[in-house]
């Protein structure tokens, strides 16, 4: 395995912990991480856990941050990374293992992400955005679906490049309101469909191999979202389908964001995921697994900004003192690592909610629109405790603001995220919880 070259690290510090997760996840697919004590809350990490997560700051460190300014100024896929990372096992490492995967579970998943958003988080997007892809369709695809479509990533890539995949549900005139999407399928009488519609901001658009696709079946506008919309898998050589130029964004550039036309597309019915008019709730759905490692990232960011800005702090003098001894420098220090701890605390909590095999909405937004929220709030507090050279692309800060911002807009925006969590207050009210 390639890790133990890059590395220098054992193969089987990885090799052995993912096996051990598959075995683990097939034999308690709902339950993977109980307490070992049978109660109460510890904050350790499990050895596997710590284990991957020495692999993966090392590799961020190594690999990963050196290389984030090449990226972020050119733009480039970062095909060379993304090929390591898939030898590490960091792409697809939540596929169950009898669909070639590590099984890892969602608490694995974030101590992992975070480690590689320190790096950089326009890199970990273009990895994780093959987590998005394959939600829905381990939420609710066949063994069938699951066999072609998920096992396909886990395979060696022939050309060096593993294989991506694409969640496509915004559309240009809408993101937050999903329910307002105008793709349409329409089906035939042999039971296959056939799309028609724009998709936009599809990240990994442009080097997905299959896409997951939102389309709205139903004729009648007003049937409910819950019914009118079905979930398919496409492949992307299906004729009809079109990638758009890359998007050159504020930050994570890094990342491939394009937008997706489908032109008549026809979609076996093999293709479709679970049953016609099912697939608003298999999009929505994705987010509770997929928000939690969203929410890592951001944590990732600003432990890097932190990191930076004590460096940085414990380097320049200003008034014959070095940064931290000016008080209001040192409080605006200890207030990011408040910030960073109490994000990353939320995360492990909606994390570890998935792997009780609980329902984690709530949770998964808590975490998803604190950490990205303080997130923005730390980057740019960084960039002040450099003063001029956190404005000024020579210094890492001015990158990591730029970035932050996305996290508060996509997988669901931050003011999304306080919407679902006040039905959800309600919801529990309700309840009597
Ligand atoms: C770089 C990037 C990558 C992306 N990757 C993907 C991807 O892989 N797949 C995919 O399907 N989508 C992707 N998206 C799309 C992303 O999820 C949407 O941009 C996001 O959901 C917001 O939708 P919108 O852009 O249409 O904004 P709008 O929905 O038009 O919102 C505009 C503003 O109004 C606010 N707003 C809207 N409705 C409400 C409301 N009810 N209450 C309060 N405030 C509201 C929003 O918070 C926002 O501030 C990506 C976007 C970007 C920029």
């Amino acid at each position: 395995m390639l890790s133990s070259k890059i590395l220098g690290l054992s193969p089987r510090v990885w090799s052995v912990s993912a096996r051990a997760l598959a075995a683990q996840a097939q034999a308690k697919p709902h339950a993977k991480h109980e307490p070992a004590t049978g109660g109460g809350i510890s904050f350790d990490l499990s050895d596997e856990q710590k284990a991957y997560q020495d692999v993966v700051r090392k590799f961020a460190r190594e690999e990963i941050a050196p290389q984030a300014a090449h990226y972020d100024k050119t733009g480039d896929y970062p095909w060379e990374i993304i090929k390591k990372a898939f030898d590490l096992g960091l792409l697809n490492s939540h596929i169950p293992a009898e669909y070639g995967g590590a099984a890892m579970g969602s608490l694995d998943a974030v101590v992992v992400t975070e480690e590689m958003a320190w790096g950089c988080t326009g890199i970990t997007t273009a990895i994780s955005a093959n987590g998005l892809g394959q939600a829905p369709v381990l939420l609710a695809g066949s063994h069938e679906q699951k066999k072609k479509y998920l096992g396909r990533m886990t395979e060696n890539p022939t050309d060096g490049k593993p294989l991506m995949c694409a969640y496509c549900v915004t559309e240009p005139g809408c993101g937050s309101d999903v329910a307002g999407a105008k793709t349409k399928a329409v089906r035939k009488k042999d039971g296959s469909f056939v799309l028609s519609g724009q998709k936009m901001w599809i990240t990994n658009g442009g080097k997905a191999n299959w896409f997951f696709v939102l389309a709205r079946s139903s004729e009648d506008p007003k049937e409910k979202a819950s019914k009118a919309f079905t979930a398919f898998i496409v492949d992307a050589d299906s004729p009809g389908v079109t990638v758009g130029r890359k998007e050159w964004n504020m930050g994570q550039r890094a990342s491939d964001t394009r937008g997706i036309t489908f032109e008549d597309v026809v979609v076996p019915k093999e293709n479709v995921l679970a049953v016609e008019g099912a697939g608003f709730k298999i999009a929505m759905g994705a987010f509770d697994q997929t928000r939690p490692p969203v929410a890592a990232g951001a944590v990732g960011l600003a432990q890097r900004a932190l990191d930076e800005a004590v460096k940085y702090a414990m380097e320049r003098k200003t008034f014959g003192k070095f940064l931290y001894e000016h008080q209001s420098v040192g409080n605006i220090l200890a207030d990011m690592a408040i910030g960073v701890q109490n994000a990353r605390l939320a995360t492990y909590r909606a994390a570890w909610e998935v792997d009780q095999g609980r329902n984690n909405t709530f949770f998964a937004s808590v975490a998803k629109c604190y950490a990205a929220d303080i997130a923005n709030k730390i980057a740019a507090d960084a960039v002040q405790v450099f003063g001029g050279n956190g404005f000024n692309s020579e210094y890492p800060v001015e990158k990591l603001m730029r970035d932050a911002k996305i996290y508060q807009i996509y997988e669901g925006t931050s003011q999304i995220q306080r919407v679902i969590l006040n039905r959800e207050l309600v919801k529990q009210r309700q309840q009597g919880n």
